[in-house]
């Protein structure tokens, strides 16, 4: 068997099988039972449902009192043997579960009050070791405890752990866990302390609340994981959930993903919603094709980006594609929607020319050079997006149905574009002063 093979079968660590497998290819599960009751937990249905889904964390030792136990139910009497045989079963495969890491859980939330404290030794036990964990929950609500011994975490350390949270929309499906946007609130804190972050678009209830996830979580969301809901018999024949509102959904989210460059896996359920990749045909005629990211792609490893890269991505791919602006005939009103929505994005994302600002300011020397040259690529797409700003006449409306209403963005986009191009020249003209 090889290296990449290898299956493990501990008290603690394991290879999971079935979906489970396209989360992880390492499991670590300590508790069963959850105090969210999720309406669609997996834990809570079928024939193990009274051991696997009481309305607590349980550690495994109370699995000796189950009756007729199924044989993978694990003895671990009490906490700190637990973690001596998480010890035990890390360093036995030190070498292998440095490549493909570790995941919590499949049989709990690992951040709910009674797992969290075994789950954050065991990680930074882990980590220690240079084996990466990924930590999936629906907790937003941490004692300040847990919260600033987190925050405290060295950037080492940092480096290797991933948080993620499953993110439906849907509050009223997971009565007891906290709110999706509490959840999204902590992503953002704990991306910009520095760790890696994961949304769990799994189950997918309502396929544009899905959406409207990876809207709000664009810019400090590191990863994808998109799934259907199981269990329900044939979830999405009528309601938000048919074939057309999916199709609709997954051509907005291939659009997000081409213009942000998002990283996002399509579980096996989602796929036959989709083709593999989607190819986008644009005004002028040319194309370009999408693909998702493959099941084993790695958070951790990441290339990092450049903020300016992003912003010139960004506007390169919206200078191709706004087709709308050169007077295409669109064949649905959808798709012209679409269009609106992708520049509503992008303004939400980039509109904050001070981050921008910001970054000018943290350029040293030696960066000076690379930098001139990216910024004269920005102006030169800043312009062309201005122009087609302009094309429009300040007349015309561009609406989008925003939080606070339907509003008229083509202003702020051409106030965004104007500041871009100010902020180009200056940095422009710093450069060849000094050179
Ligand atoms: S948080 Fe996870 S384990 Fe807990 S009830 Fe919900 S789906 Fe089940």
């Amino acid at each position: 068997m090889s290296k990449k093979d290898k299956v493990l079968d501990g008290k603690c660590l394991y290879t999971p099988g079935g979906a489970a497998r396209e989360y992880a290819a390492i499991g670590c599960n300590f508790y069963r039972g959850c105090p969210y009751q999720c309406k669609y937990c997996y834990n809570r249905k079928g024939l193990t449902a009274k051991v696997m889904g009481v309305d607590h964390a349980v550690l495994e030792d109370e699995f000796t009192k189950v009756k007729n136990r199924p044989k993978k139910y694990r003895h671990l009497s009490g906490e700190e043997y637990a973690n001596t045989v998480f010890t035990r079963e890390l360093d036995k495969n030190v070498e292998y579960l440095r490549n493909t890491g570790i995941f919590y859980s499949f049989s709990t939330d690992p951040m709910c009050p009674d797992a969290c404290e075994l789950t954050l030794s065991t990680a930074l036990y882990a980590i220690s070791k240079g084996v990466p964990v990924r930590i999936l929950t629906k907790n937003a609500s941490w004692t300040k405890e847990v919260f600033d011994r987190i925050a405290s975490f060295t950037a080492e350390q940092k480096r290797l752990i991933a948080f993620g949270f499953t993110l439906t929309g849907c509050d009223d499906w997971e009565p007891y866990a906290s709110p999706n946007v509490e959840r999204i609130e902590l992503m953002r804190t704990l991306h910009d302390f520095g760790f890696k972050t994961f949304a769990s678009i799994e189950p997918v209830i309502d396929w544009e609340k899905s959406c409207q996830m990876i809207v709000r979580t664009i810019g400090f969301c590191d990863l994808y994981l998109i799934g259907t809901i199981s269990h329900f018999g044939d979830f999405y024949k009528s309601g938000s959930g048919t074939t057309f509102i999916a199709n609709k959904c997954l051509r907005n989210i291939y659009s997000l993903q081409q213009l942000f460059n998002l990283k996002i896996y399509f579980k096996e359920s989602i796929r036959k919603y989709i083709p593999e990749t989607m190819t986008f045909l644009y005004g002028d005629g040319t194309e370009t094709t999408v693909s998702p990211v493959p099941m084993d792609y790695d958070i951790f490893h990441e290339a990092m980006t450049d903020p300016l890269e992003d912003i010139i991505h960004s506007l390169k791919y919206l200078n191709r594609h706004n087709a709308f602006l050169q007077g295409y005939e669109y064949k649905t009103e959808f798709q012209k929607e679409s269009d609106i929505f992708l520049l509503w994005i992008f303004f939400m994302k980039y509109g904050n020319t001070s981050q921008l600002a910001e970054y000018v300011e943290s350029i040293d020397d030696s960066q000076k050079e690379r930098v001139y040259n990216e910024f004269k690529t920005l102006l030169s797409n800043a312009k062309t997006f201005l122009d087609f700003l302009n094309m429009l006449g300040r007349d015309k409306k561009v609406m989008y149905e925003t939080d606070k209403g339907k509003a008229n963005i083509l202003p702020w986009l051409i106030i965004y574009a104007e500041e871009l191009i100010e902020i180009s020249n200056d940095v422009i003209n710093e450069y060849q002063k000094i050179n």
